[in-house]
């Protein structure tokens, strides 16, 4: 058996691969009968596998160790091709929708494929080319100014992310300071983060007239995928977080004042949740990783075979290294049928929930892996998102195993943090919806629209006065508004359907199992709304789910004394 470290990497060759999708896509036109084009599809898909799986290795392999000059190099050698793939999936996708034999094709692999294809020929056209370059390059603008803060804090020089542990210290002055540091830089650099910021606007707009729409908002829909859903139905669902869970939060904040004995809390105190601190796991990486062995042998026969397949070709990279890049993501290894996880244990209570969300991805590509087209592999991002953080949820019964005698708080803190960010979330979402359909608002504008939308979804915030907070200046820090445009509602809508699996596996674990691994064997083969009937959850945009399930998540929090924490 082969672990990760034997996959094989070899910089692939372009030009031949441009070549011969060109030879086989000509050979599909001149097939006269439908098994004909099937034969081709498959050698198609297999090549694109090709290319994919030397990519994701190239990915893995440099954040595993980004001072690797090797793969360094080879990382952007497929930055500067990846368009030159897109543009050649671009005509396989024309292709296939032009293809005499559609329908008996589309009976093959299903509609869903030629209805993303149509999607994507949406979303791209030749006369936009210059313009998504120059997004990238605005893109990495902001990732750059950001990562280039150098604050002075504690007698060291820190970058934003290393400033995180200050802003959350149990000493009420570090934190405030560490706040200060931290938005101070956003402070003084405002007026290229608005540059930026509007450059984009502009950009996303013109390429939006240039595709034939009245504003990006419609682009930016298609971008993300959202083939069944659009913008009024999300505006039902964020009234309804305004309706249902902005009092519970409200109720929490001042749980969490009591709690911390203040008499009032402000915007620095509130990731500071118990005067004892966060719980956390109870033991070193080895040890927590021989408890998920446990855990996942335990919850399903499943569980337990995909987790030994991971631990066996060693695809789990997770404890934080110098050289390893930040953050935690899982990835998919096409020809090796692997899913691969990465993270940066780092002795906190997000080493649990980094590897339960991750195991969560992981678990549901494996459960796809015999997907008939790589592009049913993944779902698109609101419901990917339901198989991580509902495993999260499905594996509270475990808890206990990594935090002993502080399992119900963690379960506290897991659920209060889950639910507090669902407002923050869908004003993320709102304010994007007012600058593309604005798109000639002024920075000042914005920044009032901003602090308008937190006045409705965050009322108890307080930012003790401090002027670039108090005039709207928050969201600059979020990179998904730079980066990603509209890609943050996801992470809300599929959050109200993980809760619904808690309140299933409270009710009855079999059941709740059942419709999961449902859930996962689909992987991509269906749309968010079809995805949630085959999996009996309800849809977030139906007048009423929220409130139905905000109500047992608030009982299972009322019931919980937290002064003991
Ligand atoms: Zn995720």
């Amino acid at each position: 058996m082969l672990k990760f470290k034997d996959y094989e990497y070899k910089r692939p060759d372009i030009e031949g691969y441009k070549k011969e999708v060109r030879m086989l896509l000509e050979q599909f036109k001149q097939a006269d009968n439908v098994q004909g084009q099937i034969d081709v599809m498959g050698v198609l898909i297999q090549k694109y596998k090709d290319f994919e799986t030397m990519s994701e290795l190239c990915y893995i392999r440099n954040t595993i160790d980004t001072t690797d000059e090797f793969y360094d190099k080879e990382l952007e050698f497929m930055d500067e091709v990846l368009p030159e793939v897109e543009a050649i999936t671009t005509e396989y996708y024309k292709t296939i929708l032009s293809s005499k034999f559609r329908s008996e094709l589309e009976s093959k692999y299903g509609t869903l494929l030629f209805t993303k294809a149509e999607n994507k020929i949406q979303t791209f056209d030749d006369k936009i080319l210059d313009d998504l370059k120059r997004e990238n390059k605005l893109s990495t603008e902001y990732r750059k100014l950001i990562a280039s803060a150098e604050i002075s804090f504690d007698n060291k020089t820190l970058n934003l992310s290393q400033l995180t542990p200050y802003r959350e210290s149990d000493d009420r002055d570090i934190r405030k300071r560490a706040n200060e540091a931290y938005f101070g830089f956003m402070k003084n650099n405002r007026s290229e983060l608005d540059r930026i910021y509007d450059e984009l606007v502009a950009v996303r707009t013109t390429m939006a007239n240039k595709l034939g729409y009245d504003s990006f908002t419609e682009l930016g829909y298609k971008r993300m995928e959202r083939l069944d859903y659009n913008q009024d139905m999300v505006k039902v669902f964020r009234n309804q977080v305004r309706d249902y869970i902005v009092p519970i939060c409200n109720e929490l904040r001042e749980r969490q004042t009591k709690r911390l004995k203040m008499d009032g809390l402000k915007y620095y105190d509130e990731n500071y949740r118990f005067l004892s601190g966060n719980p956390i796991p109870k033991g070193d990486p080895d040890w927590i990783v021989s408890k998920a062995d446990k855990m996942y042998k335990e919850l399903s026969e499943e569980t337990d075979t995909f987790f030994k397949f991971m631990r066996e070709r060693e695809l789990l990279d997770l404890v934080t290294k110098k050289g390893k890049a930040g953050g935690g993501y899982c990835t998919y290894i096409a020809n090796n049928e692997a899913p691969f996880i990465f993270s940066n244990f780092n002795g906190t209570l997000g080493d649990v929930t980094v590897l339960t969300h991750e195991v969560g991805h992981a678990f549901q590509v494996y459960s796809s892996r015999d997907a008939i087209v790589p592009e049913y592999n993944w779902p698109t991002s609101e419901s990917a998102e339901i198989h991580s953080m509902g495993m999260e949820f499905l594996t509270w019964p475990w808890m206990d195993e990594f935090f002993l005698e502080d399992g119900d708080k963690f379960r506290y803190v897991h659920l209060e943090e889950g639910l507090q960010f669902i407002p923050y979330g869908v004003s993320v979402d709102e304010f994007q919806h007012y600058v593309y359909n604005n798109p000639t608002a002024t920075p000042d504008e914005r920044r009032a629209k901003w602090r308008e939308i937190e006045n409705i979804y965050l009322p108890h915030l307080d930012y003790d006065g401090y002027d670039y907070l108090e005039t709207g200046g928050f969201w600059q820090k979020q990179a998904h508004i730079y980066e990603m445009p509209f890609y943050y509602i996801d992470y809300t809508l599929a959050q109200i359907c993980a809760f619904q699996y808690l309140v299933k596996s409270l009710e009855n674990k079999e059941e709740a199992w059942t419709s999961y691994l449902k859930l996962c064997k689909a992987g991509g083969k269906d749309t968010f709304l079809g995805l949630l009937k085959l999996a009996d959850l309800e849809s977030p945009f139906k007048e009423g789910t929220v409130e139905n399930i905000t109500k047992v998540i608030k009982a299972w929090l009322d019931n919980v004394d937290d002064s003991k924490f």
